[in-house]
């Protein structure tokens, strides 16, 4: 019996539109592939929305997400606090992954990169505590136990399952309290996984590192704020924002979106790359393996025809090629069916 999964489509703003037009492209091949069915739930958010409702964040988006087997987003433009940033701690999507992976044949710095950042995806200075006062600004940081033990186990248990070892990333000998708590987190969880080594690094250190011996990575465990800066720039490492993926998971839901914005400058131009969205698509697979061990092998399939696809030169105009983004996705899920 065909199995049938419920996508929550989030198009977002900009660009978005375009890349997840692509993506379901690819959707569509993984579908006749595979004989999984998929029923696309379509959950607008963002400008757009707050434009002609006065809400970007609307009701009915929010319970076809929670309803959704999945919810695999796109960029969102102004209003992406108001989006992305509620729905994580809505449904307490506290692990941010962000993988940095070299693909073959891209502008990469190098081509043996393979790491994994996991970002606490729920506090720090993102939890928007913000005063003036009068002509001083201040924000409150929240760091707390449980967010960071619970991030430091995902951290470790995904390097157990690629057999390498954990960077815990802070700033301790500066901020005592708020980064020494969530090193003293990282070691205790650290001796829990004897088998993960465990190393320190602070961020400044960190973001040198990552240009000078990506190579070096496996897992990076990291803050809000760290995460979010250290992962544009292991992006950029690998060959841009337009391959870098993302997935922000919880205990029951999860949400798989582009670690890039929703780039106004190349919007409606059909030129933006929708790699990094197909690459979302593929996280989403491989959670869903839990329920279906299909997912796994759509999940491999969806990497192996981009790598395919990239290494022919079929690549959007950011990375040097002359394609559009609905030729890539085609080429993507074409890939798929021949393969
Ligand atoms: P945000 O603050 O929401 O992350 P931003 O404006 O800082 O957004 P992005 O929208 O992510 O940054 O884009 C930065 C630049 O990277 C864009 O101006 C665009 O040229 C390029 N870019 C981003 N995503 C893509 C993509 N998928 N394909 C091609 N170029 C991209």
């Amino acid at each position: 019996m065909m199995r049938r999964f419920s996508i929550a489509l989030m198009g977002g703003d900009g660009i978005g539109p375009e890349v997840t037009e692509a993506a379901l492209t690819v959707l569509d091949a993984i579908s006749e592939k595979f004989s999984l069915n998929f029923e696309i739930i379509d959950a607008p958010a963002g400008d757009a929305r707050l434009k002609k409702t006065g809400t970007a964040l609307p009701k009915d988006t929010v319970n076809a997400v929670r309803d959704a087997d999945a919810c695999l987003k796109g960029p969102v433009g102004e209003s992406a606090m108001d989006v992305i940033v509620k729905l994580r701690q809505m449904f307490d999507l506290y692990a941010n992954i962000r993988p940095a992976k070299s693909y073959p044949t891209i502008n990469a710095l190098r081509p043996d990169v393979d790491l994994v950042i996991v970002r606490e995806n729920t506090e720090d200075l993102y939890k928007g505590i913000e005063a003036d006062m009068g002509d001083s600004a201040i924000a409150v940081r929240v760091i707390s136990r449980k967010a960071s033990e619970r991030i430091a186990e995902h951290a470790f248990k995904l390097a157990e399952t690629r057999g390498r070892d954990v960077v815990a990333v802070h700033k301790a000998n500066v901020m005592k309290k708020t980064c020494g708590l969530f090193a003293n987190v990282a070691r205790e969880v650290s001796q829990r996984h004897m088998k993960v080594s465990f190393r320190e690094m602070y961020v400044d250190a960190c973001a040198m590192s990552l240009i000078r011996n990506p190579q070096d990575f496996d897992v990076i465990l990291t803050m809000n704020m760290f995460g979010d800066i250290l992962s544009d720039e292991a992006a950029q490492v690998v060959g841009g924002l337009g391959l870098a993926p993302s997935a922000n998971i919880g205990d029951k839901k999860a949400l798989f979106e582009p670690v890039h914005g929703a780039a106004p400058d190349i919007a409606g131009k059909g030129i933006a790359n929708p790699v990094a969205t197909i690459l979302s698509m593929k996280m989403m697979f491989e959670w869903l393996a839990e329920r279906d061990a299909k997912c796994s092998k759509a999940a491999q399939s969806i990497e192996n025809a981009v790598v395919g696809v990239l290494e022919k030169g079929i690549k959007t105009p950011e990375l040097g090629g002359k394609k559009s983004t609905k030729e890539v996705g085609r080429a993507i899920a074409s890939a798929i069916l021949v393969k």
